[in-house]
């Protein structure tokens, strides 16, 4: 079933909306308090205080990358997930985890390696792939499935 309507947590009240993507453009209004419902532009970098949250409070996919300054994969697949969360925003939010500065939050998600991309849907993990794809196509194909990916 392919529906244009997408869902978005008030960051304000935390209730729910669904809109139809064309209308994310023109700065939509919660439904309950009104309050503009904001959108990532582009990856956003991880806060560890409120990482959690932020995971389990977003309705559609969310990606997270855990990358190295040092790590040459990470140069050419970077600039990869920053278009998609452009692209895709709204449908996909991605958190970006730099894993020399947060080595907790690496050591949590068992992170061995970048770069490494976990994929959850409405808060939970539904999959991961620890490592560099074998080219820029799949990794966008990987994530463009999993956008479009209904479970609900
Ligand atoms: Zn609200």
């Amino acid at each position: 079933m392919t529906d244009d309507s997408l869902l978005l947590r008030c960051i304000t009240c935390f209730s729910l909306n669904r809109l139809p993507e064309s209308r994310l453009k023109q700065r939509p209004l919660c439904g309950k308090c009104k309050a503009v419902l904001e959108v990532p532009a582009g990856p956003v970098a991880a806060v560890p205080a409120n990482l959690d949250r932020d995971i389990a409070y977003w309705p559609e996919t969310l990606l997270m990358t855990f990358t190295s300054r040092w790590c040459v994969y990470c140069k050419i697949y970077n600039p990869v997930v920053s278009s998609l969360a452009e692209e895709r925003s709204g449908r996909l939010k991605v958190i970006t985890v730099d894993v020399d500065a947060h080595p907790d939050l690496a050591k949590r998600h068992n992170v061995t390696k970048t770069p490494t991309f976990v994929v959850f849907k409405n808060g939970t993990m539904v999959v991961r792939m620890d490592g560099a794809p074998k080219d820029k196509n799949e990794l966008i194909t990987w994530v463009e499935n999993l956008i479009n990916y209904q479970s609900y």
